[in-house]
């Protein structure tokens, strides 16, 4: 491979500071294969045999704060570099090491740092990962068109060209040594589209046990890139394969074979689990909670599944898919805020719309459930999920209509807050006493404002509540929640006539 690469001048810098300093010093890893995709690096890794401390006295703001013997450079502090590339790829400069002993797969003993750039490169995962490149002769070294070598000790370029993803040495050890490398090879497959190797592959399938040995963090970062690949279905399918997902997601394997109903029962994605590879294969968003959505959307209908066959139904299987949704996520250490979105999204995704049926106090109440913020993603869960059935067009008619809807009640009240009286109103002008009561009026009449927009003015508000202090508190709760019903009521008959459930 004879290619033509930019180095930017930084790393020029540090590689010639390093030098300067009686160093050797190479760019390495992810970076080097990247550079021999022709994609841009994320970060910049070079490799070395100075030890952390000198490094530092090299460059004394370089951060040093983890236990691998990584000193982290911001370009900022970086000599000649301008303010405007302050915000580029990291510089992370390693010292070599080799791979000590791993007692409980999860952690090496303690990081041994090595004397050579042959003994680092070792015990790096892939071969594609474990190339270095070193930068040649000064002079050249200011020239745009820099002279630079290429150290490929386990044909790594062979396998970057033949698009393959192969352990560097033997791979059972690799996998017994660090079980998380299995993760970082199904994620590196499909990132790069690339083929597991297969001895790697058979490795793979031995070790997959060991999965349990590592934290649920290492796995859950791999998992995501996973997810968010060009491949992420092809990714989960490598999972199911080699039961790595058994140690995260078992909940998957209920889906397998689960056929869905009449509106899907013959055609591609029949199953449950074929259904759910579709549709997060052609989920439209980048968002992550978008992504594990559209994956696990209907993870609930082997448990709500009735009867058999072409009639069978699944009714509320998105409460109790969210429900389990919440669980997996949990248990795999989300932050809050990503549980709460999926989880939202899951339990939502069976949102009714049709032109002429539902209102705009229809939509009002769905914006009231998502939140207006969450529209855009929820229609992207269903574009997801349509594909992922199989039927032609991603965003019909109606969805482009619900669109449409929502725009048009933006604006409206779907709130307390949104009321145009509140609390301070209420006890000012009908002279209510302070208590749960102020709150129970204007639950209702919140309730009715859905219904009728107009009715969101200060005036009437205070008219009808006027009517609503003559009830007592049991009366008004009880109202409330007749609203409610009648609202469930409502949305459960429009849930029957849709088309995926009956
Ligand atoms: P990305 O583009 O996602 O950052 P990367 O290849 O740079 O991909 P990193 O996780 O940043 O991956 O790791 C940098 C390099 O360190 C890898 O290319 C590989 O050589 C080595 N490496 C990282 N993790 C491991 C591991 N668990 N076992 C062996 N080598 C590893
Ligand atoms: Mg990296």
């Amino acid at each position: 491979m004879n290619k033509k690469i930019e180095f930017p001048y930084y790393i020029k810098e540090v590689i010639r500071k390093l030098e300067g300093a009686g160093f050797e010093a190479y760019v390495v890893g992810g970076c080097v294969r990247d550079l021999l995709l022709s994609s841009e690096p994320k970060d910049w890794d070079i490799a070395t045999n100075g030890k952390p401390e000198e490094l530092l006295k090299i460059f004394p703001d370089g951060k040093y704060e983890n236990d691998f013997g990584t000193v982290m450079l911001p370009l900022k502090y970086i000599e000649g570099v301008e303010e405007k590339d302050w915000n580029g790829p990291n510089v992370e400069i390693t010292t070599y090491r080799i791979e000590s002993k791993y007692s409980d797969k999860r952690h090496p003993d303690k990081v041994k740092f090595a004397k050579t750039l042959e003994e680092d490169l070792s015990r790096r995962d892939f071969t594609v990962n474990a190339m270095a490149i070193e930068i040649k002769n000064q002079e050249s070294r200011n020239k745009k068109q820099t002279n630079f070598e290429i150290i490929d000790l386990f044909d790594g370029q062979e396998d970057l060209k033949n698009k393959k993803i192969r352990a560097v040495g033997e791979a059972e050890e690799r996998f017994d040594e660090d079980a998380l490398r299995m993760m970082r090879a199904i994620r590196f497959s499909v990132q790069l589209g690339f083929k597991i190797d297969k001895k790697t592959f058979e490795a793979i399938k031995k070790n997959a046990k060991n999965l349990k040995y590592v934290s649920i963090e290492r796995i859950r970062d791999e998992f995501d890139k996973i997810i968010l690949s060009k491949n992420p279905a092809q990714g989960v399918e490598i999972l199911v394969e080699t039961k790595l997902i058994d140690y995260f997601i078992p909940e998957i394997l209920g889906t397998i074979g689960v056929k869905q109903n009449r509106h899907h029962y013959f055609g591609p994605y029949n199953t449950v689990y074929a259904h759910l590879l579709a549709s997060l294969e052609k989920c439209p968003s980048e968002k992550l909670e978008v992504r594990l959505a559209s994956f696990l959307h209907d993870i609930g209908k082997p448990k709500s599944k009735r009867g058999t066959g072409e009639m069978a139904t699944f009714y509320s299987h998105e409460y109790i898919g969210a429900k389990m949704v919440e669980k997996i996520l949990e248990r795999m250490k989300y932050p809050r805020k990503t549980i709460e979105k999926t989880v939202m999204l899951v339990k939502n995704h069976m949102f009714y719309y049709n032109v002429d049926e539902v209102g705009e106090s229809g939509v009002r109440r769905v914006v009231q459930k998502v939140g207006v913020e969450n529209i855009a993603d929820l229609i992207d869960v269903r574009i997801a999920d349509r594909l992922g059935s199989g039927v032609a067009k991603a965003v019909p008619y109606k969805l482009r209509h619900f669109k449409f809807m929502v725009e048009k009640v933006s604006h409206d009240a779907i709130s307390v807050k949104q009321l145009k009286i509140n609390g301070n109103d209420l006890m000012q002008d009908l002279k209510i006493q302070p208590g749960p009561k102020i709150g129970a009026i204007l639950d209702v009449l919140l309730a009715q404002v859905i219904d009728d927009q107009t009715l969101n003015e200060k005036e009437k508000l205070l008219g009808l509540a006027k009517d609503l202090d003559k009830k007592d508190l049991a009366e008004l709760r009880a109202f409330a929640k007749q609203k409610i019903e009648e609202e469930k009521k409502e949305e459960e008959k429009l849930m029957k006539k849709k088309y995926w459930v009956e």
